[in-house]
């Protein structure tokens, strides 16, 4: 297990709530069983939950072991790969209404926050930022691309207006959303759990699943139990392993890496990103970042796609960060941590159904802190009767990754290619 893996993140040290749920303990059955305590899982519990129908999660550590409780917090806009990679296989139009589901999932996290009174520190406002000058024409084309897709409001600040907003000369201008954002994505994700359980879906944690089957009565089951039920859910996304064969070749692990640093003070934190926006930069393999609650600097990036880790992760992490913010030379690093991203190929989700009684979704690809959610709510909805919008998303496709030994070099040299090509372009 690479450490980064297991280091406590800056979510962990800081979280208000910790409910502690028990591991399964001998045979039940149910109506649902989800597979992942994640945003794609949590969230189609809950909803299974107060649609009246037993559930059962079963989480293999505790909840937001995986990458909901560790990423970088950010509530992104879209699909990872952007409207024109959609419409590469479904129409305009169909593209359109994916688009209309992502922005639903940012209206599903604003009401679960204010619904199950989640104190999670949501705060609204998102700044795109372009390491070359040549990109301001990109920027505004995606601010017009938005407006023509129902998003108003996206605004562009060339060099001056950007650098009023943020302590950094490192970027040529910027894409200001009003409608993305962050949130301590762990206090979030304690408050999705704790509401799945008022509406009486039962939580184990500690309850790794080891076989699932996905027949007319499907099962999960544990070193400890077994659950019985009508429909499963598998959400287990990266963390997933080889545990249903069908969809290991479906999404490649890459592991992400974030840092924050020691608390900064409140005029300092501020200096950095005035507004308290989130912040990403437009390269393929991104760096971003933004202020947490008790003033530090959150700065993610990187991505391995090899086996390989650096031993000091803090330090490996630090010259990205000075890179945008010099001043922060003297910064001590308090939290260092990584996590898995599960991408698919063409980063594009992947969701659908192993047989009629068993649904999955998976392979956000660096952007599922909302998407799961929405797709978790959607996999509910076609549990229910109404399969339509989730069918919808189920019409992707995607070629699987090719096992074996050529695994991971074909994968590290795709990362290489796009770290040359972010250079030069
Ligand atoms: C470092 C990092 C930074 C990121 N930053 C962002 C960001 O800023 N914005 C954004 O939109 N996205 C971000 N992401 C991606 C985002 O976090 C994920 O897309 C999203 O959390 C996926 O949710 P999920 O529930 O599908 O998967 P996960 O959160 O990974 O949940 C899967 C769960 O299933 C459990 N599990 C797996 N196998 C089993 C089993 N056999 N039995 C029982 N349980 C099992 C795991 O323990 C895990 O808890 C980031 C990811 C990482 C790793």
């Amino acid at each position: 297990m690479r450490q980064s893996l297991i280091a406590e993140s800056y979510y962990q040290a800081t979280a208000k709530l910790s409910d502690a749920y028990p591991a399964l303990a001998g045979d039940v059955a149910c109506d649902a069983v989800v597979v992942g305590g994640g945003f794609t899982g949590l969230s189609a519990a809950l909803e299974l939950a107060e649609a009246g129908l037993s559930v059962v999660v079963l989480e293999a550590g505790r909840i937001g072991a995986g990458a909901s409780g560790r990423n970088g917090g950010q509530i992104c806009t879209g699909f990872s790969p952007g409207q024109a990679r959609l419409e590469t296989q479904v129409s305009k139009s169909d593209a359109q209404k994916c688009f209309a589901l992502a922005e639903e999932a940012k209206v599903l996290i604003e009401s679960r926050i204010a619904r199950h009174k989640i104190d999670c520190a949501l705060t609204w406002g998102y700044l795109h930022c372009i390491p070359k000058p040549t990109q301001m024409d990109m920027l505004r084309e995606w601010a017009e691309e938005y407006a023509a897709l129902g998003y108003a409001g996206c605004t562009v600040l060339d060099k001056q207006a950007l650098q009023a907003k943020l302590g950094s000369t490192l970027y040529h201008g910027a894409m200001r959303e009003p409608r993305a954002g962050h949130f301590h994505t762990l206090d979030y994700l304690a408050g999705l759990a704790a509401a799945a359980t008022r509406a009486g879906a039962r939580i184990h944690e500690n309850s790794r699943v080891l076989e699932v089957d996905t027949g007319s009565a499907p099962f999960a089951r544990t070193a400890a139990g077994k659950v019985t039920a009508k429909f499963m859910v598998i959400g287990g996304n990266a963390y997933l392993g080889k545990t249903v064969p069908a969809l290991s070749g479906r999404v490649m692990p890459v592991t992400s890496y974030i840092i924050t640093t020691e608390p900064l003070g409140e005029a300092r934190a501020k200096s950095l990103i005035m507004d308290n926006e989130a912040v990403a930069d437009s390269n393929f393999i991104v760096d971003y970042f933004r202020r947490t609650p008790d003033h530090r600097l959150l700065f993610g990036g990187r991505a391995s796609y090899s086996t390989l880790e650096p031993s000091d992760l803090g330090a490996y992490m630090r010259p990205r960060m000075l890179k945008v913010f010099p001043q922060l030379a003297d910064v001590k690093i308090d939290h260092a941590w990584g996590g898995y991203i599960a991408i698919t190929s063409n980063r594009i989700p992947d969701c659908g159904r192993l047989s009629a009684t068993t649904y999955y979704a998976h392979g956000y690809s660096g952007q599922g802190v909302a998407l799961a959610q929405m797709y978790g709510k959607l996999m509910a909805e076609a549990i229910r009767g109404t399969a339509e919008r989730f069918d919808l998303l189920a019409r992707f496709r995607h070629l699987p990754f090719p096992g074996g030994p050529i695994r991971t070099p074909l994968l590290a040299a795709a990362m290489l290619y796009y770290r040359i090509k972010d250079a030069l372009s």
